[in-house]
């Protein structure tokens, strides 16, 4: 990791967070916060009613991808820029921030403003001239590890965008790819104290993605308060068995407010905050 040695991952500033402080949403500072929502916008009615679900179970901030970048080209690809309008009411009807994945440099013009967070899926995380554009804006940019990158390359990606002056980059832990075929992808629980090591960055985990199964997701996501991750970006769906996409790693509402309970429970263990009260 020596190549690292002089970047602006390094914990260089120990006090340094990302804090969105619109909505009094914090990430990393010792707080612990949940994205949650479906895979894809659908609806205006499926992603209201988990907006309303997501968000008084605890979740801070609605998870909802516009454009999706799917394997095959003949699956579901998106609600597209339409979609802004219902995150905006989202936005506008509860106290939840509103995230989408962006994929190319129109997508990020066209509505990279109307977010509070822009994710950076794992497949564009070596797209440096993205990495660039979205390193202009003064969004927090949630950049997901490729599922082959070693954690250098990880941090390098991260890099790109601190280095054209966006200091506020939250990595996600989302899976890599092994041998093992049970899983959809491998949780590297052991990137999250790593990363922690390396840098002053806020580090979260998708065990949605990195499990692909939703009776494992509640155990993927103990495991990473646990190992110290600074929130969890969970699919959640109010009929996973319908969703277009990824309904086999989806919770449902019920099984959401039950891990929600747990985890804020765990929470007080290990000793993060919370900006919501803890549930009952
Ligand atoms: C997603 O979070 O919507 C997604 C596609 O995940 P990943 O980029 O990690 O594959
Ligand atoms: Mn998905």
């Amino acid at each position: 990791m020596d190549k690292l040695a002089d970047t602006k991952v390094k914990k260089q500033n120990p006090e340094h967070s990302t804090i969105i402080a619109e909505k009094n949403t914090h990430i990393g500072e010792g707080y612990f916060t949940v994205i949650a929502g479906p895979c894809a916008l659908e609806n205006e009615e499926i992603a209201l009613q988990t907006a309303r679900a997501v968000e008084s179970a605890g979740a801070e901030i609605f998870r909802s991808s516009l454009f999706k970048p799917r394997t095959s080209p003949y699956t579901y690809q998106g609600y597209g820029f339409e979609g802004i309008e219902i995150l905006k009411k989202i936005k506008k009807e509860t106290s939840l921030l509103i995230e989408s994945e962006i994929l190319t440099t129109e997508q990020l013009e066209n509505i990279g403003d109307e977010l509070d967070i822009i994710r950076i899926g794992s497949r564009n995380m070596d797209n440096y001239e993205l990495l660039k554009e979205v390193g202009k804006t003064n969004k927090p940019i949630l950049l997901k590890r490729n599922m082959s990158a070693t954690l250098e390359e990880f941090l390098l990606a991260a890099e790109y965008i601190l280095s054209v002056g966006n200091e506020n980059v939250i990595l996600c832990e989302r899976g890599i790819r092994t041998f093992e075929s049970y899983t959809r992808n491998t949780l590297d629980i052991l990137a999250v104290p790593a990363l922690k090591e390396l840098t002053h960055l806020p580090v979260i985990v998708d065990p949605s993605h990195s499990t692909g199964k939703a009776s494992l997701v509640p155990s993927a996501s103990k495991a990473a308060l646990a190992a110290g991750a600074d929130g969890l970006i969970i699919e959640v769906h109010p009929n996973p068995e319908k969703a277009f996409s990824d309904g086999e790693q989806s919770l449902d509402l019920d099984s959401f407010e039950k891990l929600m309970k747990e985890l804020y429970e765990l929470a007080k263990v290990v000793g993060k905050k919370t900006s919501k009260p803890v549930l009952a």
